[in-house]
């Protein structure tokens, strides 16, 4: 099934470029974007500021709606999980997770994904397809509405299911349109893009906008990482941080984020702790350490608390920035590495009317 145009699959750069060739005035794409991400407005026929006649030509030809919230269930925590449907009935999930002073959402890319890292849920999925730029924004814009009045969505990380750079152009349009001003206007600082590491992409990803790079490590030596992130054997550590070494873009402006995510038994060792400071030297970062979530049908866990203070204890000692992440929505399979359209049967959470 072809899908109809849809006019968040444009940046205001290619909306003015396709109405230009169209015959359209390109200020009106300025117009429309100020409707859709500033007043979350999406239907045509109430942009007002737009001529009858020209709101009745636009409405005959594009879309605005991508995805539609077909479940919503909310932690314990308050965090909220949403599965969202595509057009075309794929199921996604993106996940808002309150703090202090913002709400982040973390988002998808794909429909499965094709990486199969050994300890994550989505990679049991397998690969369906990617998906378009509007369905990576509406994500954003469905989030939006579910968050109180005079709250917003301030952060966006690229963490749900799929790997952000192996659909790297629709990923970079949907940046484009959360950093542009006169689009969702959020601030590159707080937009995180998160790869199982995609080396060749990284450069393009980054030399775009000051955005923060996540990079998954998971492991000290090639060995372990083979393993539990399969893509290791086609670009291994020392292709990977050496990528982060020698492009300067990718630490001039923000450190790395590295994620470890703390398996009992397999990478949760002290020796494995020591090793990372001089792994990791010479690149400015700062170390997430993530407790294993477990999931239907995952062998792995995470270690006992002690084990996981004295893993983050030795990496500081070692000289680096690191946090123990606590687990966020683990009760509505919500967490890290949980996302995959299972029905949950926790007994904490609760379903909420949609
Ligand atoms: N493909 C990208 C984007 C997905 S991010 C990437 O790999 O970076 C997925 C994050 O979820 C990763 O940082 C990983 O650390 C985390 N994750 C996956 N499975 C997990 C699990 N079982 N427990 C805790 N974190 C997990």
């Amino acid at each position: 099934m072809k899908h109809p145009a849809n006019l968040k699959d444009h940046s205001l750069e290619s909306l003015r470029e396709r109405f230009v060739s169209e015959g359209v005035p390109a200020y009106r794409a300025a117009q429309i974007m100020n409707w859709l991400y500033k007043r979350g407005t999406e239907d045509i026929h109430q942009m007002t500021d737009l001529s009858v006649a020209l709101r009745e030509q636009l409405a005959s030809v594009w879309e605005t709606r991508a995805v539609d919230v077909r479940k919503a269930e909310r932690s314990v925590d308050g965090t909220q999980k949403l599965a969202l449907a595509t057009k075309d009935e794929r199921l996604i999930e993106a996940v808002i997770i309150p703090e202090a002073k913002r709400n982040t959402l973390c988002i998808s890319t794909q429909v499965g994904c094709a990486l199969a890292c050994d300890f994550c849920a989505t990679g049991t999925m397998g690969f369906t397809r990617n998906l378009t730029t509007a369905e990576i924004v509406d994500q954003v814009c469905r989030a939006k509405e579910r968050v109180g009045e005079d709250e917003t969505i301030s952060n966006v990380v690229f963490m749900g299911m799929g790997e952000p750079l192996l659909n790297l152009a629709a990923v970079k349009e949907s940046i484009r349109i959360m950093i542009d001003p006169r689009a969702m206007g959020l601030a590159p600082r707080r937009i995180t893009v998160s790869t199982a590491g995609v080396v060749p992409k990284i450069s393009e990803l980054i030399a775009m906008a000051p955005i923060n790079l996540a990079v998954s490590l998971h492991a000290a030596t090639n060995a372990v990482r083979d393993i539990l992130v399969p893509i290791n054997k086609k670009f291994p550590l020392e292709v990977l941080l050496g990528l982060l070494r020698s492009d300067e873009n990718v630490t001039r402006k923000r450190p790395v984020f590295f994620e470890y995510t703390l398996l009992e038994g397999v990478n949760d060792s002290i020796d494995d702790a020591k090793r990372l400071p001089g792994l990791l030297r010479d690149i400015p970062c700062k170390m997430n350490l993530i407790p294993a979530n477990s999931h239907p049908g995952g062998r792995y866990q995470a270690p006992a608390q002690d084990v996981m203070d004295r893993f983050a204890e030795t990496v500081y000692n070692g000289g680096m920035r690191v946090t123990l992440r606590r687990s966020r929505g683990a009760d509505i399979a919500a967490a890290c590495g949980q996302l995959a359209n299972t029905e949950t049967t926790a007994g904490t959470s609760v379903e909420i009317p949609i």
